[in-house]
């Protein structure tokens, strides 16, 4: 058996697409644009290209796009100062600080002095309760990302046995919250788990978000499971260049799972989508407007 290939550019694009049309319906009949700015602190190179992706692709949407690239000696103080400006600037509806910020910041400081309404990452500890409690709130955009996958895959998760390998705060909690909230029978693993192999082989659907280039291999997938794989680690080819692979062993995962996202082409372009689409929710909140359907949870 081969695994159906879950098209995360496609379902990106159609994403984009609806944020598109929902932009340019509040800037036409309200005279709202919605404005994200993002923060980049420093010259993480991984983070520069997300950063410039996320711009390219605000403006796009028909979104004002704002970039506050500050040097990695930026005082603590000066970067709050600078978020303060932001919560109280009417035309940014979203702030996104991109992590990791420089050693000598305190991030949980600087996230949770976003304005919770503006906080389009979801990290904010309001968000993140609001979440773990079911009420309304801003979602992180990797889960989210996934979530509306699963939905577009499979309808309901109702019932599923769900696996997610990962604890991490802005991926695998809030994810296991997600398919908690869609009723799924959720298993969070993590390093100390013990049988691993055994634990990943009762998931119908599978999350992994690791970091570790290919840890999980095609035995370890029940038959005809969804795949979800969250990872992106580079790794060296032959010819001494590199390339990217999930956390998942795609060549032997896909031979036993119902479907599977590839990497790169899954997950990741969700993530900007999932950004833009939290901008527009976050936008239509401030202005009591009526939300996007099909953009949040
Ligand atoms: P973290 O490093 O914060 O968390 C990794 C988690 O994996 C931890 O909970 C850790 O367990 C667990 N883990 C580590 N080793 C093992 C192991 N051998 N067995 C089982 N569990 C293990 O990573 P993130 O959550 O931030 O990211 C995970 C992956 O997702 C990375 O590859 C990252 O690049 C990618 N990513 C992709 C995004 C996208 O847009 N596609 C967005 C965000 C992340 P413990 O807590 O016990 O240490």
């Amino acid at each position: 058996m081969t695994a159906q290939i879950i098209d995360g550019k496609a379902i990106a694009a159609s994403v984009r697409e609806k944020v598109a049309g929902h932009v340019a319906r509040l800037v036409n009949e309200h005279g709202v644009t919605p404005g994200l700015a993002v923060v980049l602190v420093g010259e993480n190179p991984a983070s520069q290209v997300y950063v410039r992706n996320k711009g390219k692709q605000t403006k796009e949407a028909g979104m004002l796009s704002v970039e506050h690239r500050l040097p990695d000696t930026t005082s603590e103080g000066d970067l709050l100062a600078l978020i303060d400006e932001l919560n109280n600037d009417p035309t940014i509806h979203g702030i996104l600080v991109q992590l990791p910020l420089p050693e000598h910041m305190n991030s949980d400081l600087v996230i949770n002095a976003i304005d919770p309404s503006k906080d389009v990452d979801g990290f904010h500890i309001s968000n993140v309760g609001l979440l773990g409690t079911g009420q309304k709130s801003m979602v992180p955009c990797t889960p989210l990302g996934c979530l509306m996958m699963l939905r577009d895959h499979h309808g309901s998760l109702s019932g599923l046995n769900a696996v997610v390998v990962g604890r991490s705060n802005i991926v695998g909690k809030p994810m296991a919250q997600l398919l908690l909230g869609d009723s799924c029978t959720v298993t969070i693993a993590h390093s100390r788990t013990m049988d691993l192999a055994g634990v990943c082989r009762g998931a119908d659907i599978l999350v992994a978000a690791v970091g570790r280039p290919q840890m999980i291999p095609g035995d370890w997938i029940k038959p005809g499971a969804t795949v979800i794989d969250v990872g992106i680690n580079r790794i060296p080819k032959e010819d001494g260049k590199t390339r990217l692979v999930g956390d998942v062993d795609f060549d032997s995962a896909v031979e036993v799972a119902g479907a599977i996202t590839p990497v790169p082409g899954g997950v990741g372009p969700m993530t900007i989508a999932c950004l833009l689409a939290n901008t527009v929710t976050a936008c239509c909140r401030a202005k009591g407007l009526p939300e996007p359907e099909g953009l949040t949870v």
